[in-house]
């Protein structure tokens, strides 16, 4: 639905307690950034105040190995990562008082802040959040396995045991540990795993419980699209839903991220830059904790730019209503498991209606949409690319997200 019409209906409407802060909103976060604590190239209140600035309400700040704390001081060093020039904009961005220099044996150097402080400075209680988390990197003969750790505040260490599934699970499972040991909601998410042609579907297939992965992931080296005989990325999701969905003990859900996996904060052309794939969660509060749990119960999408006014399942239909804007046309892909005698089938239907529906017939496995619009993405991963947007998939029963036995 156009935007100015939705405006106008609640201009029009009845004043009630619209201002009561636990009215379900779109929080627009993203669960993948390096900094100066691992291998980004800015200091952590440089890559924090992008997303500040550009209209996020939470972010996820994922160094490799590292959490945000302790005392921390890095070499300024004219052809290092933190340049005088640098240190020079955090000073006249953020105070003279900010930035804590020192010099020790003729070496400058400049204290990195923690989340704490990050924290104070940037979260506003309404408007902006630091969800702690961590990129836990580890490997498996030649491949990377890296998976976010999200809502944990303190630094995993990175497993490496008997084989890529093991190493997969074993991390997912020491992440979901830690949330149980803190009574907290915790999700870690697979990342990129066709970098470096690392994980196959078959390893998202076989992740114990409902499962996370980066469908989108902005950095220029992660090959999130089809190369020869390897699937994309959104190849890998079916394949990977119809293994979970078709598997007589029950699997369970695939849902999808869109990340920046952000690395180069100044340069906006870079390899890997803030702004090119997020998440959009639907809660009630801007808290931790209730992002994950909509996370956990599905209720987000992935998105390069195409936002959505709403994502519902009914009891007979799967609606998705577009927060369209002038000028620009969409396409609304959806992608349709259906089982039947000679394995699984995937049929694609496309539309440009707004909203756009698809009405079950009963006997899907899954079925999840796609939208594709005509806007040139202004930050791309690819030259070309275009806003997209990713809803997660779900089952054609009443609350059938996640966790349901597929018969
Ligand atoms: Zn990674
Ligand atoms: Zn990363």
């Amino acid at each position: 639905m156009n935007p100015t019409l939705l405006a106008l209906l609640i201009a029009c409407g009845t004043p009630t307690a619209s201002n009561a802060t636990d009215e379900p909103r779109w929080l627009r976060g993203n669960t993948h950034t390096h900094t100066l604590w691992s291998d980004g190239d800015a200091p952590p209140e440089t890559a924090v105040a992008w997303y500040v600035d550009n209209g996020y309400q939470f972010l996820v700040l994922s160094d490799h190995n590292v959490m945000q704390t302790g005392e921390r001081w890095f070499d300024i060093q004219p052809d290092g990562r933190l340049t005088p020039e640098k240190v020079e904009d955090v000073r006249t961005r953020f105070g003279e008082a900010w930035p804590q220099t020192r010099t020790v044996e003729g070496i400058d150097s400049m204290r990195l802040r923690t989340l704490e402080e990050l924290k104070a400075r940037f979260e506003m209680a309404d408007d902006f959040l630091l969800v702690p988390g961590e990129e836990v990197t580890s490997s498996h003969r030649m491949a990377q396995i890296h998976i976010n750790a999200i809502n944990v505040d303190e630094a995993l260490p990175a497993l490496r045991t008997g084989s890529v599934q093991d190493t997969i699970q074993d991390n997912l499972d020491a992440i979901t540990d830690w949330g149980r040991r803190n009574d907290r909601p915790v999700l870690g998410h697979v990342n990129h795993p066709n970098f470096q042609n690392s994980l196959a579907s078959s390893n998202l297939a076989r992740i114990d419980g409902v499962g996370f992965f980066e469908v989108y992931n902005g950095h220029r080296s992660v090959q999130n699209e089809r190369v020869g005989d390897r699937p994309s990325t959104e190849e890998m999701w079916d394949l990977a839903l119809i293994a979970r969905l078709t598997d007589p003990k029950g699997g369970e859900m695939l849902y999808g991220i869109a990340s920046d996996d952000a690395h180069d904060h100044y340069d906006p052309d870079a390899v890997s830059i803030p702004g090119r794939g997020w998440i959009m969660v639907r809660s009630d509060s801007l808290d931790a904790d209730a992002i994950v749990k909509a996370m956990l119960e599905g209720d987000f999408y992935a998105t390069t730019g195409v936002e959505l006014e709403d994502v519902s399942v009914t009891e007979d239909s799967l609606v998705v209503d577009i927060a369209t804007r002038p000028e620009i046309t969409y396409e609304t892909v959806f992608i349709i498991a259906t089982p039947g005698e000679d394995g699984v089938r995937t049929d694609l239907v496309r539309t440009t209606a707004d909203p756009a529906v698809h009405r079950f017939k009963g006997d899907e496995l899954y079925v999840r949409a796609m939208v594709r619009s005509s806007r040139v993405h202004p930050r791309p991963y690819q030259k070309g690319d275009v806003e997209t947007a990713w809803t997660q998939p779900v089952r054609p029963a009443a609350g059938g997200r996640s966790g349901d036995d597929p018969k």
